[in-house]
């Protein structure tokens, strides 16, 4: 893959796309929500199906000429149902946003309560951010974790449920170190009878991989990316763990027939909130299941969660502050109340040195959004890269060192050639080297 087409025709273009390689490369990843994915996803993401109109479904489409892209969309949704042991799968979602806002307007009305994680508490701005369509939408009921645990406060979100009686309730989040507590969640849904909707953007790869609790028994839909721990093309998926008859007795037009849930979220996503789906990137995504049905898959995700927690240990090691204690999945957020130095300042010092990171609210700030007291770091792409127990060590090494003294560029500047020697050691698209 020399991309000579490119080369050839957009210098410019083909320049920024050998610096963004070159960068990704160059750099230790650890935003929580990024992943490297493979070749054979990049091929299938950059082939000729973006030039394919495939509006509808499988053996439904509006257009003609869809019987490759047919069978790749039924390989990805048989795929993602093996690999979640769900029964339903849609897979057009062009983002997790869009998953989110087509299973939402599936289960709720417009002004109905919906109840989520707050977002500076770890949830996602499609819980209920008044910014987003979320907090437009509905009558938005924000729950929080406990400060001593940093875990969701359930006896709050009870009785929040209970004065509030929500449409639905949202749980998991963007920066949540913990499992996810879908058992306890579903038996707060059951006594105020509302929908539960399982969001898991971030550990989906290790629900797959069994390393996480699956939300399959208990929550009534699910939504995910699977651009993140499950390392597939930037998109978004909706899944239910059994298909059921609407609760609403809404009918099928032609037949008359009370309507499944699984059809009611499909003409959510097409026509309600979605044109033509991006072909190029649902074939994509069944390469990467197929990759994640692998053995190896389950390998790599194991890794990513020792990797995280020994960067939780050697962290805590050095006196920093951990929402939660620790972490189960792929994800620390570190709280620098302590260290002297705001979310947003480590987060500029460590990308001087080559660390990518995002700065981020800790449950409680005191900080502004833009400000903040935390960082998140997560393991998922450098685990990709290969590295282990012993990198984990020298990253809290590099980090420490900068956050420590932020402000000198002489150690940003060593750290660097630090950072760099270590990515060498694990190269990262060497195909692509110009
Ligand atoms: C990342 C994320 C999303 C949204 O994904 P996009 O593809 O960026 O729209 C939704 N929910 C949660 C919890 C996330 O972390």
């Amino acid at each position: 893959m020399s991309f000579s087409f490119l080369k050839e025709a957009d210098s410019e273009l083909y320049n920024i796309l050998m610096r963004e390689v070159s960068r990704e490369h160059d750099t230790l990843e650890l935003i929580a929500s990024e992943n490297f994915v493979s070749y054979p996803v990049l091929e299938m993401a950059g082939g000729v199906m973006t030039n394919k109109y495939a509006e509808g479904y499988p053996g439904k489409r509006y257009y003609g000429g869809c019987e490759f892209v047919d069978e790749a969309e039924n390989l990805a949704r048989d795929r993602a149902k093996k690999l979640f042991g769900a029964d339903y799968a849609n897979v057009q979602p062009h983002s997790g946003s869009q998953a989110n806002m087509a299973a939402l307007m599936t289960f709720a009305n417009v002004g109905d309560t919906v109840m989520g994680l707050d977002l500076a508490h770890g949830g996602h701005l499609t819980h209920g951010s008044p910014v987003n369509f979320s907090g437009q939408l509905y009558n938005i009921v924000s729950y929080q974790v406990l400060k001593e645990t940093g875990r969701v406060d359930l006896d709050a979100v009870r009785d929040l449920a209970k004065k509030n009686n929500p449409k639905v309730i949202i749980c998991g989040g963007s920066a949540y170190p913990r499992h996810i507590e879908f058992e306890a969640f579903r038996s707060i849904a059951d006594e105020v009878g509302a929908f539960l909707m399982a969001d898991i953007a971030h550990p989906s790869g290790l629900v797959a991989t069994g390393l996480h609790p699956s939300p399959m028994p208990y929550c009534d839909v699910v939504t995910t990316t699977t651009h993140k721990t499950l390392r597939g093309p930037r998109g978004g998926m909706i899944m239910m763990g059994n298909d059921k008859d609407n609760p609403w007795g809404k009918v099928a037009p032609k037949s008359g027939r009370v309507k499944q849930l699984s059809e009611l979220i499909d003409s959510m996503v097409m026509p309600g909130i979605q044109g033509g789906p991006l072909m190029h990137i649902i074939a994509a995504k069944a390469v990467a299941f197929g990759e994640a049905l692998k053995p190896d898959f389950k390998v790599y995700t194991q890794q990513i969660i020792d990797n995280a927690q020994t960067l939780a240990q050697e962290l805590l090691a050095k006196e920093y502050n951990l929402v939660s204690g620790g972490t189960d999945t792929h994800l620390v957020l570190i709280d620098l109340s302590n260290k002297d130095i705001t979310g947003k300042a480590a987060e500029k010092a460590l990308e001087k040195a080559g660390i990518t990171v995002n700065k981020n609210m800790v449950p409680f700030d005191n900080r502004s959004p833009f400000i903040t007291s935390g960082i998140r770091v997560g393991t998922p792409a450098i685990t990709t890269r290969g590295m282990g127990i012993d990198q984990m060590k020298i990253i809290v090494q590099l980090i420490d060192d900068v956050i420590n003294d932020a402000e000198n560029e002489d150690v940003l500047n060593r750290v660097k050639g630090d950072v760099l020697e270590l990515c060498k050691m694990f190269p990262l698209y060497d195909r692509f080297q110009s």
